[in-house]
């Protein structure tokens, strides 16, 4: 057919079909905004409902449990090419990259990290994350795992999180979610709120009053997601109650958790995302808050019907995707999108081992049993936990595939009935045997403790590694040191007993993931708390055990002497519920952890904060200075000296009691100071304190005012390396009001 050629305004459409001289074309279209908001809004514009629609809930199979999505990840959001708007691949990683995707850096679990009380080296575990993450080509990562697992001990998550103090925890999430972003990821935080035990976890009812919530549970997270400028929030699986006459609703529909508190008054600019199948409802729980829907499209496939039917208003659904696609512009997914590249593997298991190495903590060291000289061979027998080939992790959904993959799998124990058992490929053995090339080692593995002990008996020492296993989707039966792998138990309370009465030369070293309590803890000379160490875990503990490193991790939780003095000694709905029932924090309310062992007078086995080190560090001249105008904060100021003759890191702790009248539990952690001084060495160091931190560390959350208050009255400021009170001495007092 013959083109007509026209001149005027039709020219211009005209052009693209081949007419004019070329004098005329297409004006580019307008940039879109640089602004996230306007960009955001830019692009809805231009999409259709399905393509809305398509961003708010992950494409897999309504009632298929089998996920099979592209680059192995859990969830998957295709992009919209034509708009420029890239894949969306959720992945795992508390801990690593989770597995499905492939061999990545097995790092020590987060809550070794958290045991550093180091937010530079937290920041660099998280960029470990974030770069196996980018070499995959997969861009939201699921992990800031920060639920506060000092409420429930023995969480079979402990592993993951960040311990029981919401500041600690808080800000060591914050550091790993930065270095996570830093790599161009998407960074998440999970799972609100106040899913603290994983039995029944889809049944409990968490009731909650509102104070006891701000100021533990959802502290964490607030610090968490205003330290981090995280985008997207994990909703829980868990329903929760607000006090005991209050409304209770699942989390993922819960609009005083998602709409007044997390977007209203925390001003989350972000997007919430359901845990897996953790969705009830469609416009109900989007009209309550959550803007996604993972992994499929169950309840949120509904939406376009539920407006048509006016049963929720387009503003919402617009909102949703604004809310998305702001998360992607500010994670700079638009211009980095997810492109498969290359692992950086050795720089990865360096900050891996580095992380275990100051995160490990000694919790014993009788008679300077430790370190060993390698330079003074000595017959050593290792035994237990396969330390001849590996090193324990935790399953679950944090679950990480190490390089060169796992040295062994011991199949996967019901519960959680979907977890392998992994042991990562880090050979304590081998390590040992490099470190102290002259000493005799040999390997026993313990399922004997009579050959245990007659090996033990006959040698110079024995490093008896103990290990207890856990995993999302479990609690673990007690806070011993359990077999929950294998048909025929191995009894390692026993086995650590029987070796210890064969030579009192006894190292234990625990490979776990949170507190635990140890009846032969007077029997042997040392214990060294390795946590779950990570894929470069041998090489650390061996350093550390042989004085290469010397040890400088602090315990995040409490290690109760009994499960008796738990607010809860048996596990709320334990062991399967199979319907609805209450987990009341309403007990422990503000107590948690060191909290609660302080204000019921309990001795723990070992307190929060606690660890040894291989030196010795005195503290002088310590100074409170309430700022000009005091209820803006303080600081403490202090001398401190290494008196000892080897480098070695200390972290100086500053709690706060606040006046008695509000009722707070006796005092709580809100600032510290780890710092690494040479021999003989001496520095003035201090602690500053701001009241206008995210963690509100003067105030108190008044219910009747909606808002964080601080309180007239005497205020007394404690300083020390732990939180025990033997080790604390009072820095000063300041007081508030008139
Ligand atoms: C876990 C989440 C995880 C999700 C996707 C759920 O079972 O609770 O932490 O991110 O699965 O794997």
């Amino acid at each position: 057919m013959k083109k007509l050629c026209v001149a005027g305004v039709l020219a211009v459409l005209l052009a693209a079909a081949g007419c004019g001289g070329g004098s005329v074309s297409n004006p580019p279209p307008p940039p879109p905004p640089s602004d996230p908001d306007q960009h955001a809004d830019y692009l809805i514009a231009q999409m259709t409902q399905d393509e809305k629609i398509q961003l708010v809930a992950g494409t897999g199979t309504p009632g298929s449990y089998n996920l099979n999505f592209p680059r192995g990840a859990g969830g998957y959001i295709p992009g919209i090419s034509r708009l420029g708007i890239p894949d969306l691949y959720f992945t795992d990683g508390s801990v690593g990259l989770g597995n499905g995707v492939g061999q990545a850096t097995a790092l020590p679990s987060s809550i070794a990290s958290t045991a550093s009380w180091d937010l530079n080296e937290a920041y660099k575990y998280g960029t470990v994350i974030g770069s196996d993450m980018r070499a995959y080509g997969v861009d939201v990562n699921l992990g800031g795992n920060v639920n506060l697992i000092g409420r429930e001990p023995r969480d079979g998550r402990t592993f993951e999180t960040k311990g029981e103090d919401p500041i600690l925890a808080g800000k060591i999430t914050a550091a790993h979610i930065r270095g996570v972003q830093d790599q161009h990821i998407l960074g998440g935080i999970k799972h609100f709120a106040l899913n603290d035990q994983e039995t029944g976890r889809t049944l409990a009812n968490a009731i909650i009053d509102e104070r006891s919530a701000r100021e533990t549970d959802l502290l964490a997270f607030e610090i968490g997601i205003k330290d981090s400028n995280v985008q997207s929030v994990m909703c829980s699986y868990n329903l929760i109650q607000w006090g005991t006459a209050g409304n209770s609703a699942y989390s993922c529909e819960n609009s005083h958790l998602l709409t007044d508190i997390l977007k209203g008054d925390w001003a989350f600019p972000g997007f919430v995302m359901s845990d897996w199948w953790a969705t009830h409802s469609s416009y109900q729980a989007a009209i309550a808050g959550l803007d996604q829907e993972q992994p499929d499209p169950a309840y949120f496939g509904s939406l376009k019907q539920n407006i048509q039917n006016g049963l929720m208003p387009q503003s919402r659904l617009d909102n949703m995707v604004h809310r998305i696609l702001r998360a992607m512009l500010v994670a700079g997914l638009f211009d980095f999108p997810p492109v498969p590249g290359t692992l950086n593997t050795a720089a990865n298991e360096a900050i891996a081992q580095e992380a275990e190495e100051r995160g490990a903590v000694l919790l014993k060291n009788a008679g300077g049993q430790l370190p060993l000289d390698p330079a003074t061979p000595k017959k050593i027998a290792v035994i237990g936990s396969h330390a001849d080939v590996a090193v324990l992790s935790g399953g679950g959904s944090a679950q990480v595939t190490p390089i060169g993959g796992a040295a062994l799998n011991e199949g996967d124990p019901n519960p959680p009935g979907w977890s392998a058992v992994i042991w990562d490929p880090s050979s304590p053995l081998n390590a040992i045997k490099a470190k102290a090339p002259g000493a005799t080692v040999q390997y026993n593995d313990g399922t004997d403790a009579n050959s245990a002990a007659a090996l033990a008996g006959s040698f110079d020492l024995a490093i008896v590694f103990v290990s207890q296993w856990a995993s999302e989707g479990m609690d673990l039966p007690s806070l011993n040191f359990t077999d929950v792998i294998h048909a025929s138990p191995i009894n390692q309370d026993a086995l650590v007993t029987a070796v210890a009465a064969a030579n009192p030369n006894t190292i234990v070293v625990l490979e776990n993931g949170g507190a635990q309590v140890m009846p032969w803890l007077s029997n042997v000379s040392a214990i060294l708390e390795a946590w779950y160490p990570g894929q470069k875990g041998a090489d650390a503990i061996v350093n550390i055990l042989f004085g290469s490193v010397n040890p400088s991790g602090k315990l995040p939780v409490t290690f109760p002497a009994s499960v008796n003095d738990l607010p809860r000694p048996v596990i709320p709905g334990w062991p399967n519920p199979s319907s609805q029932f209450i987990v009341d924090y309403t007990i422990d309310g503000l107590a948690v952890g060191y909290k609660w062992f302080d204000s019921r007078s309990l001795t723990p086995l070992f307190p929060f904060g606690f660890g040894l080190s291989y030196t010795t560090f005195s503290a002088s001249n310590v100074l409170l200075t309430p700022n000009a105008s005091p209820a803006s904060g303080f600081q403490v100021s202090f001398d401190l000296k290494n008196t000892g003759t080897r480098a070695g890191a200390e972290v100086e702790q500053v709690y706060l009691a606040l006046p008695a009248a509000i009722g707070e539990p006796p005092k709580r952690l809100v600032g510290w100071n780890k710092t690494l001084l040479q021999p003989g060495e001496q520095q003035h160091l201090t602690v500053a304190v701001d009241a206008t931190d995210s963690s509100h560390p003067l105030s108190y959350w008044d219910p009747a005012t909606n808002a964080w208050v601080t309180a007239n009255g005497d205020y007394t400021v404690y300083f020390g390396n732990s939180s025990a009170s033997t080790d604390l001495t009072v820095a000063g007092t300041f007081h508030l009001g008139p």
